[in-house]
């Protein structure tokens, strides 16, 4: 049988040992069931999961509540909404306890003398023109502003079908602001006319994400594997979705057999008592799941099959040294 040290040299077997220690465990959090924005696809009001429990309000409860996740295990917090930074007190009561990300669509700026070193995605859907379609307004142009020449600050790009062929004209507006970016797929959740993936589609797009990767090394962070498996839901022959995700709440995770999945993992409500049934829309058929994360995790859970030979485990180390870069847990 294949070990890791058998299929590596000296310089993939470090890269591969700096990863390997890290174990990182993250949950998920909706700080807020408000936003700023009302985009159409977004995933979290097209399943209703802001109707499901209220916010906290207590900002002492948030304090206790990190706190147990802490002693949960939980050795990373993803802070999503709704709009986290309408409620920066309770980013910090994670900010203050834990490593933690937050992603934000930009328009209020995280005032770094509070969070001097914490980790922001900023989506962008599209270009300006997408952007004032899906999200109602451009907030590329606001969110480039707020965050130029940010050391702690990535955009989070969803492409949608409407950008191939385009994408990079947005990947060198990013790079000129000296920001750094990472792609992922719109998953349509409202369906909106023209913005469903057909399979020439991904094919192309996957041809062009990589070439952005070969050209902007310095601003594109990600890997050709995770192209491949984000454009074709597939991985070494087997198809992603309910039966192989990942990225599934544990307490709320029926399925049998168990696939491998992320350890403890829970997407929390803002009611800080709910869960959700996965890192993104409860109501989402998976068959048309292109979750970037879910996606990056399917492989990072699943090293022992990518054992097969030298290339599969190269490509597993760089999709986890892609996630650990998002997630600051290595440098860029
Ligand atoms: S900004 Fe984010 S949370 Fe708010 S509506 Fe848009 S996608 Fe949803
Ligand atoms: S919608 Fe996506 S992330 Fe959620 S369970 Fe289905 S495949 Fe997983």
């Amino acid at each position: 049988m294949n070990t890791v040290s058998s299929l590596l040299d000296n310089e993939w077997y470090e890269r591969y040992k700096r990863i390997s220690k890290l174990n990182i465990r993250s949950s998920i959090y909706d700080v807020t069931n408000n936003c700023n924005l009302r985009c159409k696809g977004c995933f979290f009001f097209s399943s209703d999961e802001h109707k499901k429990s209220p916010d906290e309000p207590d900002i002492r409860k948030w304090e206790e509540f990190v706190e147990k996740e802490k002693q949960r295990g939980v050795n990373l917090a993803i802070l999503i909404g709704g709009e986290p930074t309408l409620y920066l007190d309770r980013i910090e009561a994670f900010y203050k306890r834990l490593p933690t990300y937050c992603a934000t669509n930009g328009i209020i700026k995280v005032p770094r003398d509070r969070f001097p070193d914490m980790m922001v995605g900023i989506s962008v859907w599209g270009d300006e023109e997408d952007e004032k379609l899906l999200r109602g307004r451009d907030t590329f142009s606001i969110s480039r502003k707020n965050y130029a020449g940010d050391p702690y600050t990535y955009y989070l790009y969803t492409i949608t079908p409407k950008q191939i062929g385009k994408i990079e004209r947005i990947i060198k507006k990013i790079a000129d602001v000296g920001l750094k970016v990472h792609m992922q797929l719109l998953s349509n959740d409202e369906g909106v006319d023209g913005f469903s993936w057909k399979e020439q589609e991904l094919s192309d797009l996957r041809k062009e994400m990589d070439d952005m990767l070969d050209r902007y090394p310095d601003t594109v962070i990600s890997s050709k594997y995770y192209h491949e498996i984000i454009t074709t839901g597939k991985m070494l022959g087997r198809t992603f979705g309910w039966s192989e995700c990942p990225s599934v709440t544990k307490p709320l995770d029926k399925r049998n057999p168990q696939p491998k999945r992320l350890i403890e993992f829970i997407r929390w409500a803002a009611d800080l008592k709910t869960m959700h049934r996965c890192c993104t829309s409860e109501t989402r058929d998976c068959s048309t799941c292109k979750d970037g994360a879910a996606h990056m995790s399917w492989v990072m859970v699943n090293k022992r099959a990518h054992l097969r030979s030298t290339k599969d485990l190269q490509n597993w180390i760089e999709v986890y040294e892609m996630f650990a870069k998002l997630y600051k847990f290595i440098p860029w």
